[in-house]
């Protein structure tokens, strides 16, 4: 964030901050405060608990300030490097929980949050930066891991950081006064923390879900409850089509008994005339996974259709599809870009979802190979493939390393290979077989530049040299960042 393109953002990112992002959430601000009871902490957590008055000295990765305590390094969350604050540290056995009481001097970097329950519900780890602050947090945490390879380029941010998922949930419930709640999961628990709109949802989203919950009392529809097994609604996941305006809606309930389904659709309909398509997903499990298998389309055509760089996606309930579209496009011309297609290689899309970058890729290159662990993604990325009339793309459906290896052991060769893995990263036998097919160019997307940089590691041992890291904020307002990397064989 030295650099002129950066510092040039500087007054525009404070203005958005300002103006546009929370302009809905106005006049809720006054609403903001710590949890500063430490009894309900004590209840919460049990065991015994202090307050102190610490200083932050830094940020983690996930974007807790540090402070040093009796010797100790301990982190919590919602505090800035150079604040001070009073923190109640509880320990439990061996675990020492954090929490701010107050902050005493807030830092320059502190936006006010509008909210807060966005302290408590863990998808918005770094809202209270402001989005300037944030941009140089990740950047800080790129250069760094990403320092053995080479200077990052500055990271590419969105211009306005708020409102951008195109996939949105909440969680149905109720509470001690038996009203009808939804909201988020507090972090690691099943508690519902009440919330009406989220700062990184789609407006539309969170509007039809607020009509959805305003609906329940009067068509009896009781939400469900995990302990006892009763009541009906459990989730409501609103996609939306940022680009096609297409809503999908989907109640996610316990059973497939939907009394008064017809008249629900009418209503909810009339209050929202841009829904184009619902649905009811039946889910029964006990675990975490919000949809479950069974499903049936209430209105419309089950899916709705986006379009990303020019090509365009069908998107049912369970289909993986990018959550941030906007920055999605800046990253993957990025990525078409770092892979310098002429129109006659041979691209290995690894890790290919439903076969977004390949498809895209598909329009410079000779011919494309996607490979994909998902049943329902490779399903969806032929079928996305017919869509857009693309002939030179063939997708699998297999694990990356074994298809790699595969390849190698036939010698077939490839020119490109960009690889997109989950948090977890690559692995020896996916990276090993790069080594062996050779292709001139690695392009490496990740949403978890810790285990990129291992990855990236490996290849540069076994005949790879850096050319270009490429930071992108796919997620403001979260820690995560993403980060694409182009890797050129040392001797093409
Ligand atoms: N490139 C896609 C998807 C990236 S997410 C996009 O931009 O939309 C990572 C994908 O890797 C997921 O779809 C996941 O199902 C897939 N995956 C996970 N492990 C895999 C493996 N061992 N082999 C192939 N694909 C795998």
């Amino acid at each position: 964030m030295t650099n002129r393109k950066n510092k040039g953002s500087k007054k525009s990112v404070k203005k958005q901050n300002k103006h546009k992002g929370k302009q809905a959430l106005q006049g809720s601000k006054k609403k903001h405060k710590f949890n500063t009871n430490p009894n309900t902490h004590r209840k919460r957590h049990g065991g015994k608990s202090v307050t102190a008055e610490v200083t932050c000295s830094g940020l983690t990765n996930e974007g807790k300030g540090i402070f040093l305590w009796e010797g100790k390094e301990l982190e919590v969350e919602n505090l800035l490097p150079g604040e001070t604050a009073e923190v109640i540290i509880s320990r439990k056995g061996r675990f020492t929980k954090t929490e701010i009481k107050r902050v005493i001097n807030s830092s320059e970097d502190r936006d006010i949050p509008p909210h807060s329950y966005y302290y408590e519900s863990g998808g918005c780890q770094i809202h209270h930066m402001s989005y300037e602050a944030q941009a140089r947090f990740k950047q800080k945490t790129i250069d760094k891991l990403m320092k053995p390879f080479g200077k990052p380029e500055p990271i590419i941010t969105m211009d306005h950081p708020y409102d951008y998922r195109n996939k949105n949930t909440m969680t149905f419930g109720l509470n001690k006064k038996r009203q009808v709640i939804c909201g988020l999961y507090a972090p690691n628990t099943h508690q519902i923390i009440p919330m009406e709109r989220s700062l990184i949802h789609d407006p539309k989203a969170d509007e039809i879900i607020q009509t959805i919950k305003g609906m329940m009392n009067s068509f009896k529809m009781q939400p469900y409850n995990e302990d006892t097994g009763r009541g009906f609604l459990r989730h409501v996941l609103v996609r939306v089509g940022k680009n096609s305006g297409e809503i999908m809606v989907v109640l996610v309930a316990a059973s497939s008994m939907f009394k008064g389904k017809n008249n629900f659709v009418k209503a909810l309909r009339k209050a929202h005339p841009g829904i184009t398509t619902m649905l009811l997903n039946v889910n029964n499990r006990s675990d975490s996974m919000v949809l479950g298998e069974q499903e049936k389309v209430l209105f419309g055509k089950g899916t709705i259709t986006d379009t990303l760089c020019g090509l365009e996606f069908q998107i049912s309930a369970k289909s993986f599809y990018q959550i941030n579209p906007i920055q999605t496009e800046k990253l993957y011309t990025k990525a078409i870009e770092m892979a310098e297609l002429t129109g006659e290689e041979t691209v290995i899309d690894a890790y290919c979802g439903i076969g977004t970058i390949g498809l895209v890729a598909s329009q410079k290159a000779g011919k494309v190979i996607g490979i994909e662990l998902n049943k329902g993604a490779v399903r969806d990325a032929i079928r996305n493939s017919k869509r857009n009339g693309v002939k030179n793309a063939r997708f699998y459906q297999g694990d990356a390393g074994e298809y790699m290896v595969q390849m190698a052991a036939r010698g077939e060769h490839a020119d490109v290979v960009i690889l997109d893995p989950p948090r977890s990263g690559s692995d020896q036998a996916f990276l090993s077989s790069v080594t062996k097919l050779k292709p001139e160019r690695v392009v490496y997307v990740s949403c978890n530049p810790e285990t990129q940089a291992r990855d990236m590691k490996y290849l540069i041992k076994n005949g790879y040299k850096v050319e270009e890291i490429q930071p992108v904020d796919m997620f403001p307002q979260t820690a995560h960042v993403e980060c694409v990397s182009q890797l050129i064989l040392k001797d093409s």
